[in-house]
């Protein structure tokens, strides 16, 4: 049978030069610089991501992230009789995703494969699956970064791992003891205190058969996770507790949601305010040691933070690619137009860049656990990650919309909901300031961490004379010690630096050159599309996309 194609023919004018729609997204044949990351640093889970891949980028579920953000999850505080039940309804299509990534691994794999690369085949489902509906990834990625944090108590870890480690996802608003998976949140962020936690109200004391907590959290992402690690005071300081939505006798536990926010992107994830009316938790960890404690959880939520941006900017770049491979204009395809070529390629540098310092970042994660060095590594890079890859993305994506004229700026398009996104991964856990003044931290209190940056920013040293003299300038930099207002300057810095010694080693030497001379040896214009580069090796980078 033939496939259905809508009708060019129509009575007023013919349809052409309106590029018809790819079916699905073709997350891994389309994308050569992930598939080198995965064969080299994961090969025995390139077939599982692959696999992945087709799952997500197929048509159905590209039509279930649109319509997970086009009916919004709704917020249901009490039922018919008036008992409050404090529950989120989501349409369909958002369990399907959920589903979906769940059940290729997402957030289990790198905690029960035996292979390496588990952490490396996460990145790059978080990575894919932002490309096609970022708000799930949310609650998975938590699921995923919970794990390790639970170690802190043992007994807690024994009872959730095994429903955080399961491939099945149950939405379902029952104990967490009846269900076959589960997800855990974070709860951190009050009103007055945000960034600054030790400024957090919440109150705990104990009671026979654990504690009860008093307060509120300004924002609580995913709140129909079956647990959340909440910080709250005790007289020792702020301390980690885990508190389950279902208490132990099979109550609700009295963890009230007051509202979702109304946000600007990320639409499909719900995010609430929340109060805790004794509230019944268990502790995670020591009194006082809440902020270590639930860091562990954050250093792996950075990871995705990380991967996110590449994901939202490979995303728009290939569907800026698509359109201006397909479109015409005054006689000849937009690609083939120099000034479209030299924005494509600049574009690409930024996406390649962030990719390759993600995968980098999750190699080290995947060493973490035998390699104190890898780990200290892991510690600085995700931060540096983090934050440059969260400010390119923004301007990519917007100059990506540009590519596809107006037809960019409707919602029928991914751009717009792609255009929203940004935002969030740079200001969740630790927006641009705090994760500079922590790198800061981190040089200081952690001498082995800028030791091994220092290692792997020499091993592509010798290779090009620009990135000498780049990394010879950083090091005078950081040699006289940074002060705090430089710390943006700094970090900058350093990401750049250690993108540019990844492709160097191991990207195309098109893409290398034009890096180096535009990010780090200054020879770039204020917008993209300023690229000092010849023609010929502006479309050699953009055929890659
Ligand atoms: C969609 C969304 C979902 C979220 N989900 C969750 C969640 O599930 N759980 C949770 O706990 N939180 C969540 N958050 C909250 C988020 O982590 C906080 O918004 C973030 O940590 C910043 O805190 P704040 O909003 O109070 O801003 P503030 O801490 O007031 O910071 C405001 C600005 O000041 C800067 N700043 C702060 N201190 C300094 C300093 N010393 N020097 C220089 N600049 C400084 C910050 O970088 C920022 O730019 C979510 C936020 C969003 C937007």
């Amino acid at each position: 049978m033939q496939p259905y194609r809508p009708r060019s023919k129509l009575e007023t004018h013919e349809v052409f030069n309106q590029p018809e729609p790819p079916s699905g997204v073709a997350l891994w044949g389309g994308d050569a610089p992930l598939q080198q990351a995965i064969l080299a640093a994961a090969p025995a889970h390139a077939g599982k991501v692959e696999a992945f891949a087709a799952e997500i980028g197929s048509a159905e579920s590209v039509e279930d992230g649109r319509l997970a953000n086009r009916f919004l999850p709704e917020l249901v505080p009490f039922d018919r009789t008036g008992r409050r039940i404090d529950e989120v309804r989501f349409h369909p299509a958002y369990h399907a995703m959920m589903r979906r990534g769940f059940a290729g691994g997402y957030a289990a794999l790198p905690w029960t494969t035996d292979e390496p690369g588990g952490h490396v085949a996460h990145a790059a489902m978080v990575y894919m699956l932002t490309q096609i509906e970022p708000g799930v990834c949310c609650p998975m990625t938590m699921a995923y970064a919970a794990v390790p944090a639970l170690e802190a108590a043992p007994d807690l870890a024994a009872r959730w791992r095994p429903g955080l480690l399961s491939t099945a996802y149950d939405g379902r608003s029952i104990p967490a003891g009846q269900k076959t998976g589960l997800t855990l949140g974070m709860a951190m962020t009050e009103k007055q205190g945000g960034s600054d936690l030790r400024a957090n109200m919440t109150r705990a004391e104990p009671d026979d058969t654990g504690y009860r907590l008093l307060g509120h959290k300004w924002f609580c992402s995913a709140p129909m996770c079956d647990g959340f690690l909440t910080l709250a005071q005790l007289p020792e300081g702020l301390t980690c507790f885990l508190v389950p939505r279902w208490t132990p006798d099979g109550e609700r536990n009295t963890l009230q949601l007051m509202r979702l926010k109304d946000k600007l992107g990320n639409r499909s994830n719900a995010s609430a305010e929340i109060e805790y009316h004794s509230a019944w938790a268990e502790r995670l960890g020591e009194p006082g040691r809440g902020i270590a404690t639930i860091l562990e959880m954050v250093h792996h939520t950075r990871l995705d933070t990380a991967l996110a941006p590449a994901g939202l900017m490979r995303r728009a770049v290939a569907e800026a690619a698509w359109w201006v491979r397909n479109r015409n204009a005054f006689g000849t395809r937009l690609v083939d137009q120099p000034l479209m070529t030299m924005v494509l390629a600049d574009l690409a540098l930024d996406w390649m860049g962030c990719l390759a310092i993600g995968m980098r970042v999750a190699e080290a994660f995947d060493r973490s656990g035998a390699d104190p060095t890898a780990r200290a590594f892991a510690r600085l890079a995700v931060a540096l990650a983090k934050y440059w890859s969260n400010k390119r993305c923004g301007p990519v994506v917007l100059e990506a919309m540009e590519c596809l004229g107006g037809s960019g700026f409707v919602e029928e398009s991914p751009m717009p909901w792609l255009y929203r996104e940004p935002p969030l991964n740079a200001i969740w856990e630790g927006s641009g300031n705090i994760v500079c003044l922590d790198v800061l931290r981190t040089v200081q209190r952690l001498p082995q961490a800028m030791e091994a940056l220092q290692v792997e920013l020499g091993l592509a040293k010798g290779a090009d004379r620009r990135y000498d003299a780049a990394l010879d300038a950083a090091q005078r930099l950081f040699g006289r010690g940074i002060e705090e207002q430089e710390a943006r300057l700094a970090v900058e810095t350093l990401a750049l630096l250690l993108q540019a010694s990844l492709l160097l080693r191991t990207g195309s030497a098109p893409v290398a050159e034009a890096f180096i001379r535009t990010r780090l040896s200054g020879e770039w214009g204020r917008t993209a599309g300023t690229l000092p580069i010849g023609a010929s090796d502006a479309a050699a980078i953009a055929a890659m996309i």
